[in-house]
């Protein structure tokens, strides 16, 4: 059997708010339940979308929260000549083409699936100058894979995305290529994320086996939403976690996540708060889909 090891992967955009909560939380139970290692990653590979002093600020939340990582936190932003090392091992491999098309040009071809990249610069030969994107070449197969939450999920990548993008137009590694390279790179045996991510999954196990790699599992919980049905985020103005009261925070997290922590907990410790959770962990109780958040305090 392999050590199990697990991770958190919070991009710096903001600060962690309860949707992160529940994503941290659920990994790292899965992780101390399977006795794994829990690592911390900032995945800081998209300048444009981080905002100054996240970073410190979700450390400091999680440090507040009780959350114990194993091993020094990696950034992302440092790794840039492993995700350098998988171009060019595709690139030897003839995987990778150079694509100049826009949005806009894209969803003039194929109006009607707009998310798929038609292939029109598969086989132009276009030399690798400034704003170009690279993309890798899919093959016409069917992958599938089994979560334990949301069940068993088939895909064909070149039917439903097409060739997708590993390096962008606007010079920066496009964020299936570099969370693709880490898990891999990091030995993650189980990825526990939100389910707004499901849909990104299949491209990063096709990605991992075009780079010879093993790819995780992947579980993915549900996401919480406001009381208008959007998903906790800084664009829907999602309110920070307070640095206050953590374990009233956890045991909310906790119960979204399908558990029934006594009520007696929300007045606990962290450590007791923490023994109870590690020990009373099951993915099996974990919903396939939120329940309403608008009893939780979020
Ligand atoms: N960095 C991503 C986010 O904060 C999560 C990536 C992942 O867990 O795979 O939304």
């Amino acid at each position: 059997m392999h050590p199990y090891i697990g991770r958190f992967a919070p991009s710096p955009t903001g600060p962690l708010h309860f949707g992160s909560l529940v994503a941290a939380l659920g990994s790292y139970l899965q992780a101390r339940a399977h006795q794994g290692r829990w690592l911390l990653r900032i995945e800081d590979i998209d300048p444009p979308r981080e905002a100054p002093g996240a970073t410190s600020a979700i450390l400091k939340t999680l440090e507040a929260y009780g959350f114990e990582w194993d091993g020094a936190v990696t950034y992302q932003s440092q790794r840039h000549a492993l995700y350098e090392e998988a171009l060019s091992q595709l690139r030897d491999k003839n995987r990778l083409y150079t694509c100049n098309c826009s949005r806009k040009m894209i969803v003039a071809v194929t109006p009607d699936q707009p998310q798929r990249y038609p292939g029109t610069c598969r086989n132009r030969n276009l030399l690798r100058t400034q704003s170009m994107a690279l993309r890798l070449r899919t093959e016409d197969a069917s992958l599938s894979f089994n979560d334990p939450v949301q069940g068993a999920i088939a895909h064909n990548i070149y039917r439903e995305d097409g060739d997708f993008i590993l390096f962008r137009r606007d010079g920066f590694y496009a964020y299936v290529l570099a969370v693709s390279v880490d898990d891999m790179q990091q030995g993650i045996t189980e990825v526990v994320r939100g389910n707004d991510l499901l849909g990104a999954t299949a491209r990063q196990i096709y990605l991992i086996q075009q780079l010879d790699g093993t790819a995780p599992g992947y579980a993915h919980l549900p996401v919480a939403c406001n009381a208008a049905g959007e998903k906790l985020s800084k664009q829907t103005g999602a309110i920070p976690l307070p640095l206050t009261q953590p374990v009233r925070q956890l045991c909310q997290a906790l119960s979204f996540l399908g558990h029934a922590p006594p009520p007696e907990l929300n007045q606990a410790g962290l450590d007791e708060f923490w023994n109870w959770a590690i020990r009373n962990w099951q993915l099996k109780r974990v919903p396939e889909k939120a329940i309403s958040t608008a009893s939780l305090s979020v």
